[in-house]
């Protein structure tokens, strides 16, 4: 028998087994393809996501399945922007009809609770949406114990965390793509994906209180991150995992 949480690791009648009683909770992770700067590698919205899953299954005797391993189109304030090279995104649709079959696929399986996290901010409505359509889908299956919960691993990190690696320097989240978070994340899970030497130190560039279609290019900084990864470290890597694994398992518990 398999001790993994990864379903990919498991034979179908490992999993059959875990999963037939609807009781255990299964983990989704959805991330994107996505430049993060100069000095990281592409997809630490999946890598992030996937890790704190894992952990948090082992605590709750949770299963992890594959990620959705491409999001919907980075956005210039958030992401740097869809023109960038190696960004590679889905139109909407696409994302969210991806989510909907998943989730009928693993409620075929018997599987009753999900935990979808998410690792990529423009993802989230899509997220939402393909939530929704497999709920009303299954409904009319006539499968109506069906519970996902949805949730973006930053949102577990607190003030008083914030605090701690920002002192009074926090971004905000929205230009926190390929800066300290993240990349102190990295450091901690995939050293061997970051090259500090190459962080591009700038300043966050000064967006309008508008988006602007198409993008003028010009608006992103060269290096394709939004605010500086010079102060990243292992260490604040591992105390923000901490609190994301710590808070999401306890939401997890008391939502299910
Ligand atoms: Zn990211």
């Amino acid at each position: 028998m398999s001790q993994s949480v990864f379903v990919a690791d498991l034979t179908w009648v490992e999993y059959n087994a875990r999963v037939s009683s609807g009781k255990t909770i299964v983990f989704l992770p959805v991330g994107a393809l996505e430049q993060h700067g100069p000095h990281m590698a592409m997809n630490p919205d999946v890598l992030i996501p996937t890790a704190i899953s894992a952990r948090v299954a082992e605590r709750v005797d949770g299963l992890v399945v594959p990620a959705i391993s491409y999001g919907y189109k980075s956005q210039q304030k958030s992401g740097g922007g869809n023109h960038m090279p190696g960004t590679t995104s889905l139109d909407g649709h696409t994302l969210t009809l991806t989510v909907r079959d998943i989730l009928k696929e693993l409620a075929r399986h018997g599987v009753r609770r999900i935990v979808m996290m998410n690792g990529h901010f423009e993802n989230s409505m899509f997220l939402v949406e393909g939530v929704d359509l497999a709920i009303r889908e299954l409904r009319w299956d006539g499968i109506t114990d069906f519970n996902v919960v949805l949730l973006s691993y930053w949102n577990f990190v607190l003030n008083d965390t914030i605090k701690a690696i920002y002192s009074d320097d926090f971004p905000g989240w929205d230009f926190e793509h390929g800066g300290v978070l993240e990349t102190s994340l990295m450091l901690e899970l995939h050293p061997q994906l970051v090259q500090m030497e190459k962080v591009a130190d700038h300043p966050p560039p000064q967006f309008p209180p508008y988006d602007f279609f198409p993008i003028k290019p010009e608006w992103t900084p060269p290096s394709g991150t939004l605010s500086s990864a010079k102060a990243a470290s292992a260490e604040k890597g591992r105390l923000l995992l901490q609190v994301c694994v710590d808070g999401i398992a306890e939401a997890v518990s008391r939502a299910f």
